[in-house]
């Protein structure tokens, strides 16, 4: 694979012209979503919404598409015009907001849109009147998450009025769990039955749209009656748990790695400071390497970091600087300039999980990754 950079210079996307790249290894993601859709037993969509969660939208997308995806999520409707022109075919479904201007697009590319507001409905069918058209949409439910969804005391009103305009094509009915990956089941109960009795009241009243989902990675692991016709799968699908109250199914694998190279090995007297405003300062004689990423890339300029550098721990010391950071490299005397390091992911018998990063960074393994720069070149293998 290449990189055209300006007019003129090609450069070969193999990782030693690089400081730092991401490593996705397709064939692990195409395994875990086998893997998910044996389990799980229903309709896999993945969720490939910001940048497929750090691993680059449309090489993902069209590797799940391969892998035997007919739907794939997505939050903005951008996304899945770029999905579009890089021919895609599977349905696509944009889980957020979409503009009614958006609305020839979304129609011509046929991309199905979400809903939950009456006006914002009205405004989509007048689009499509204009077109002589339909738009196809997914009405969502607020079942508690307090985030987008149409209220349930509206619900059932709303369906009516979304089957009863003939420029609306309503295929889907969906809601989204708050706590589905939380020890504690009450509130993912309540919400699963909340959509269920509505689903009862649409049948009594009027047509219960085809398909019907819920599930997110938690809920479709944890809560097999949550399954309904498709579950709506983005973190397990990247070989990371939604949190550490969820067990993966066996096999599933991280399919991503973070890398970068040491740039830099000097031995620095004892009292000396490194790095801006001098955050740390040699305790004795050290070996202090230098790495090329920095908090540009995506690391956090927080203590704490760690590198893997022949196969041994390598603290990053100091403040991170925007395409730097220095290590420590005491433990490591045979270390070289253009050694690998690993950020996220193996080297010999350790590894470096974004979770772990998580952990340190005090927040969830999905903002790690989905925090990844976008200038870091994405080096696909199988
Ligand atoms: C992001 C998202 C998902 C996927 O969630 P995971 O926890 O990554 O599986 C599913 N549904 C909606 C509406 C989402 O926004």
């Amino acid at each position: 694979m290449n990189y055209l950079i300006g007019k003129f210079i090609l450069i070969d996307m193999k990782s030693d012209n690089f400081g730092t790249w991401l490593e996705i290894d397709l064939s692990i993601l195409d395994e875990n979503y086998q893997i998910l859709s044996r389990v799980i037993k229903k309709p896999v969509m993945p969720i490939v919404k910001a940048n497929a969660y750090g691993h680059g939208l449309i090489k993902i997308a069209k590797r799940l598409e391969k892998s035997g995806a007919n739907w794939i999520g997505v939050a903005r409707i951008e996304e899945g015009l770029s999905l579009r022109e890089a021919g895609i075919q599977s349905r696509i479904l944009v889980l957020g907001y979409t503009s009614p201007k958006r609305i020839p697009h979304a129609i011509k590319e046929k991309i199905t849109l979400s809903v939950y507001d009456f006006n914002v409905a009205s405004q989509y069918a007048q689009m499509a009147e204009s077109l002589s058209e339909k738009i196809n949409l997914h009405a969502k439910i607020d079942t508690g998450m307090g985030r987008l969804g149409i209220r349930l005391n509206k619900a059932v009103e709303f369906i009516q009025f979304l089957n009863e305009n003939p420029n609306i094509q309503l295929e889907g009915l969906f809601s989204h769990f708050a706590r589905a990956d939380e020890p504690s089941e009450d509130d993912t109960a309540l919400q699963l039955e909340r959509f269920e009795q509505l689903i009862e009241e649409i049948k009594s009243t009027t047509a219960l749209p085809p398909m019907i989902h819920i599930a997110n990675s938690a809920g479709a692991l944890l809560f097999p009656r949550s399954r309904f016709d498709m579950v709506r799968v983005g973190i397990a699908l990247y070989g990371l748990s939604p949190s550490k109250f969820v067990e993966l199914p066996e096999g599933i694998e991280p399919s991503l790695s973070w890398k970068t190279r040491l740039i830099s090995k000097k031995r620095l007297p004892a009292g000396h400071g490194v790095s801006y405003g001098f955050n740390y300062h040699t305790k004795k004689d050290e070996w202090i390497g230098v790495i090329a990423v920095g908090y540009g890339d995506g690391m956090r300029r927080i203590n704490g970091n760690s590198t893997l550098l022949r196969g041994k721990y390598a603290p990053i010391i100091g403040n991170v600087c925007m395409d730097q950071c220095m290590i420590q490299l005491d433990g490591i005397p045979d270390a070289e300039i253009g050694d690998e390091v690993v950020l996220i992911g193996k080297q010999k018998n350790n590894e470096i999980t974004a979770t772990e990063i998580a952990g340190k960074w005090g927040t969830i393994n999905y903002e790690v990754i989905c925090g990844l720069a976008s200038r870091m070149p994405h080096n696909y293998r199988n």
